[in-house]
């Protein structure tokens, strides 16, 4: 008699999540830590939203909605992204969350075997999302500064080599790319013809940036664009993102869609339309604010790079320590921090979130300073 575990697929199999799983047990046994660990706004779901999802719902929206999502959303973001860019991006498929995108366009790209190239530190996800399709990962290091190592990454392009990944602003770095660094990917990418998918969901938490988010959408057509909600709007939980790209492509994944997210959720959808005319300049001053803050204390005790979008920051762990030895060491003090290696091939550095109050911020760079 086989086990019930001993059914478990082989993709099932090669996901390993035990890093992050590490985190959340040593976390549960903290009782009020001060946490920065958490990859979310510390803000609310705009108002307007809110009232509009609430008549959504009383009003009858509660049906599945076309596989692309509902054309008021859709258009309004086609208009936005176009002037943007500078070039109509074409059709928009509204998915399940930036999560739900990115699996949609890796399932769409992968045959077993295919290699993609992302920098490493990456998004935990992109190499679980790689394996699912039966992909081959292929991380490529951008420390110590964490920009965009065009050498490194054209050695690691292959025969295999079918996508280049980008995510900028960065999860866990915070780095933002430079137009010229975007305009190196592009070159890249139109040299060994690759398709490059930029993850851009911190798009709005820029606090350098005079023009925008530097995107590879307005340089080269076979750039797959996701963004969504959940970090611009603190709307994690509502599972709203969005693609646009090659239409051969976008119109694989709407397929891939119908068959297993279906639609985004409908009521929700047309709260999105409202959450676009809402001003988030407050709560991104607000973000810039904690950025300089925590800034200002880590940089005189740790080797850290100042970062200019997310609300990440990306310290090295003190001198002769990995840095799962130093968040041992934090959580020891009650601060809750994440070990680089979840994110990463190497184990040198820790991640901070500074989405939360500036009281705990300080607490918590106060105890960390101490510990270096
Ligand atoms: N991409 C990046 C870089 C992220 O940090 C996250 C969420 N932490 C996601 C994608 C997924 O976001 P969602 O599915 O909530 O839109």
């Amino acid at each position: 008699m086989r086990d019930p575990a001993d059914y478990i697929s082989k993709r099932t199999l090669a996901v390993d999540a035990s890093g992050i799983r590490k985190v959340f047990d040593l976390a549960a046994k903290l009782k009020d830590p001060i946490n920065l660990s958490i990859g979310l706004p510390d803000f609310d779901v705009p108002d307007i939203a809110k009232e509009v999802a609430i008549s959504a719902i009383k009003g009858g929206s509660n049906r599945y909605t076309q596989t692309q999502g509902i054309a008021p959303l859709r258009n309004r973001l086609r208009k936005d992204l176009s002037d943007e860019m500078g070039r109509d991006v074409g059709d928009v498929l509204i998915t399940s969350g930036v999560a739900g995108g990115l699996f949609l366009a890796v399932l769409a790209l992968i045959d077993p075997g295919d290699e993609v190239i992302f920098l490493d530190p990456y998004f935990v996800m992109y190499k679980h999302m790689v394996t699912m399709a039966g992909g081959v990962s292929v991380p490529v290091s951008c420390y110590p500064d964490f920009g965009f190592p065009a050498a490194r990454v054209e050695a690691a392009i292959t025969p295999r080599t079918k996508l280049l990944m980008l995510n900028s602003p960065s999860n866990p770095t915070g780095m933002v790319m430079s137009d010229a660094e975007i305009q190196a990917a592009v070159a890249l990418a139109k040299k060994h013809d690759l398709i490059l998918l930029t993850d851009e969901i911190y798009e709005p938490f820029l606090y350098d940036q005079a023009r925008g988010l530097p995107s590879p959408a307005r340089y080269y057509d076979k750039t797959l664009l996701l963004r969504g909600f959940s970090k611009s709007h603190a709307m994690t939980g509502w599972r709203l993102g969005y693609a646009t790209g090659p239409e051969a492509i976008l119109s694989q994944m709407i397929k891939l869609q119908q068959y297993t997210y279906i639609c985004a959720p409908s009521p929700l959808q047309e709260a999105a339309v409202a959450a676009l005319d809402v001003s988030m300049t407050d709560a991104v001053n607000a973000y810039r604010r904690k950025r300089d803050l925590v800034f200002d204390r880590l940089s005189k005790k740790f080797d850290v790079q100042k970062p200019g979008g997310a609300f990440y920051i990306f310290p090295k762990a003190p001198a002769g320590m990995t840095g799962t030895q130093f968040v041992a060491e934090a959580i020891k003090n009650n601060v809750l921090i994440i070990p680089g290696n979840v994110f990463s091939e190497y184990d040198t550095h820790f991640r901070i979130s500074y989405a939360t109050t500036e009281e705990k911020l300080i607490a918590g760079c106060d105890v960390l300073c101490s510990l270096a």
